[in-house]
C-alpha cells in the first residue's frame, strides 16, 4: 500500500460532529507508509475526550483491518508556535455572571475530571478577590521558587495549581487595583512553570471585571464554559458574561448548570429549588451547546469543604453528572480545535 491507498482507506473514518470523513476534512497530516508500518499524524486537539479517542480507535482499526501497524500521534498544527503558555495546547477559562453558583465547584470537579481519565492538567485559580481552589481539593504542599526566579506549582489529584490564595492565604482580604491586577495575574500565568499541559483550567472570578479583561487579553483561551444556575437572576448575570466574551472574540463552549434539581435524601422526592430547565433554555436561546447540569446535593460541598472532589467519587451520582460534564466539555475543546484545522 502507499500513501493514496491508506488515505483512501482512511476515508471510512467520519469525525461525527464536523459531519465529514477525516481525510476529506484535512486531519490526517504527516502521513509516511513503508512497507506495511503507517506514520501519521492526526489534528486532534482535545486529549483524552471521547470523541477523539473514538476517532483514534477507528483510525487503528481500519489500518490494523488493512493488515498495516501504526505509528499515531495527534498535535493541531499551529497551537506549537503561541508565545504565551508554549507547552499548554488549550485553556478552559469557567466563567460565571455572580457569585455563589458553584464555578469554583464546577472548574475544581472539570480540571480534577480530566487528569482523572488520563490528561495533563493545571488548574488556575485566578479568582484573586476569593481565591478557594486549595481549600477544595486539600493542597498540602506550596510553590516552590527556583533559582531563576520561576514558580514551581504544587500539585494534587494529578494536577498543577496555582492559586493566589498560596500567596497571601485564603483568609488575607486583598485590595487590588486595576494596573496590580494585570501584573500579578501575568506573573501567575507566566512565571510559573506549568509544563506540558493537556488543558489549563482557570476560575474567573465572577462577573466582568479587570481580571477577566486581563485574562481574555493576555491568555489564549480555548473557550469559556458559563456556569449559571437554573434561577433567572443567575441566568441574566450569564447574558451580561456572554457579551463580554463575544467582544472578545473568544469561544463560548457551552451553559452548565449548576444547582438543578434537589434530590431529598429523606422522601427521595426531586425539588427544583432554584426553578428547572433555566441553564438548557438559557443555552438555546444563545445557540450555544447545554454541557449538563449538576443537582444540588450535599455531597458536593462537603467534597469541597473536606478537599475530594466529587468527580472523584466511583459511586456518586452527582459524580456521574460531573463525570458528563467532563465529557462534554473535552468533546467540545475538540470540536473547536479541529474546527480551526479545517476553516484555515
Ligand atoms: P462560586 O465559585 O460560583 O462563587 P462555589 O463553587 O464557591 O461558587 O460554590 C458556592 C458554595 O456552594 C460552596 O459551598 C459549594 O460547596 C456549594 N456548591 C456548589 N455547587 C453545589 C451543588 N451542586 N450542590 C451543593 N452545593 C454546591
Amino acid at each position: 500500500m502507499n500513501e493514496d491507498d491508506v488515505l483512501e482507506c482512511l476515508r471510512a473514518v467520519e469525525d461525527p460532529a464536523l459531519g465529514d470523513d477525516i481525510v476529506s476534512l484535512g486531519l490526517v497530516n504527516d502521513l509516511a507508509v513503508e512497507d506495511d508500518h503507517v506514520t501519521l499524524s492526526l489534528a486532534l486537539g482535545a486529549p483524552y475526550s471521547p470523541a477523539e479517542t473514538d476517532i483514534a480507535a477507528r483510525v487503528r482499526e481500519e489500518l490494523d483491518d488493512a493488515g498495516l501497524d501504526v505509528d499515531l500521534t495527534a498535535a493541531i498544527p499551529d497551537r506549537t508556535s503561541a508565545d504565551v503558555l508554549p507547552g499548554v495546547k488549550n485553556v478552559i477559562a469557567v466563567a460565571s455572571g455572580k457569585g455563589g453558583v458553584g464555578k469554583s465547584t464546577v472548574a475544581v470537579n472539570l480540571a480534577a475530571g480530566l487528569a482523572d481519565r488520563g490528561a495533563r492538567v493545571g488548574l488556575f485559580d485566578a479568582d484573586i478577590y476569593g481565591p478557594n481552589v486549595p481549600r477544595m481539593v486539600d493542597a498540602d504542599d506550596h510553590p516552590q521558587a527556583t533559582e531563576s526566579e520561576t514558580i514551581v506549582p504544587p500539585e494534587k489529584f494529578g494536577m498543577k495549581l496555582m492559586s493566589m490564595a498560596f500567596m497571601v492565604g485564603e483568609d488575607d482580604p486583598v485590595i487590588w487595583r486595576g494596573p496590580m491586577v494585570h501584573k500579578v495575574l501575568t506573573q501567575l500565568v507566566e512565571d510559573v512553570e506549568w509544563g506540558h499541559l493537556d488543558y489549563l483550567v482557570v476560575d474567573l472570578p465572577p462577573g466582568t471585571g479587570d481580571t477577566q479583561l486581563t485574562m481574555l487579553q493576555t491568555v489564549p483561551i480555548t473557550g469559556a464554559v458559563v456556569v449559571t444556575t437554573p434561577q433567572d437572576v443567575a441566568v441574566d448575570d450569564a447574558r451580561k458574561g456572554l457579551r463580554m466574551f463575544g467582544r472578545h472574540d473568544t469561544t463560548v463552549l457551552g451553559v452548565a448548570e449548576n444547582m438543578s434539581t434537589f434530590v431529598c435524601p429523606d422522601c427521595g422526592g426531586e425539588h427544583d429549588i432554584f426553578g428547572s430547565g433555566g441553564g438548557s433554555q438559557f443555552a438555546d436561546d444563545n445557540d450555544l451547546p447545554f454541557l449538563g447540569s449538576i443537582p444540588l446535593d450535599p455531597s458536593v460541598r462537603t467534597g469541597s469543604d473536606e478537599g475530594q472532589p466529587v468527580v472523584l467519587d466511583d459511586d456518586n451520582q452527582t459524580g456521574d453528572a460531573f463525570r458528563d460534564l467532563v465529557a462534554e466539555t473535552s468533546d467540545m475543546v475538540g470540536i473547536v480545535t479541529r474546527r480551526s484545522v479545517t476553516d484555515d
